[in-house]
């Protein structure tokens, strides 16, 4: 096993038995909800941005592999403080290092995340890992169109 492997299992062992920002959040501006039925993970995602448009909270809730709940948790970790335009840099990336099996630029932008990175061999395992970020997309996209509609 090589090292990027023994990291990845551990890394993700960790993450699924000791989730980080897990639960429902008091007040929230975002969220969504994820389902990857050929698994069974099912999350609820939760997200405050603050009036300068970084995550000021983020929060997750729901069932799920352990893949999909350390995705989860290292997302939730990843995001935390960032602004919205670094965010969504950060999904294209891990969803494309997820496609692709590797990152042009893990070291400044994937961080610890790019553990992930091994997840593409395993086709299946590829929707666990990518659940989260997806239902990231769908909360601050369709927090955009709502937006739009009021303006
Ligand atoms: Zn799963």
């Amino acid at each position: 096993m090589s090292r990027l492997q023994r990291l990845y299992q551990a890394t993700i062992l960790e993450h699924n038995k000791n989730p980080r920002h897990y639960g429902v959040l008091d007040s929230f501006s975002h969220q969504a909800h994820g389902k990857n039925p050929l698994c069974g993970d099912d999350f609820y995602l939760y997200i405050l941005l603050d009036d300068k448009n970084c995550i000021s909270q983020v929060s997750f809730v729901g069932k799920g592999c352990a893949i999909s709940k350390a995705s989860a948790s290292m997302m939730a970790v990843s995001i935390l403080g960032q602004a919205l335009d670094d965010v969504l840099n950060l999904k294209d990336a891990f969803l494309l290092m997820l496609k692709e099996g590797k990152s042009e630029d893990k070291a400044s932008t994937l961080g610890q995340l790019s553990v992930f990175e091994g997840v593409c061999a395993f086709p299946v395992r590829v929707k666990c890992a990518a659940l989260i970020w997806r239902a990231l997309e769908n909360a601050l996209m369709s927090s955009f169109e709502n937006v739009v509609s009021t303006e």
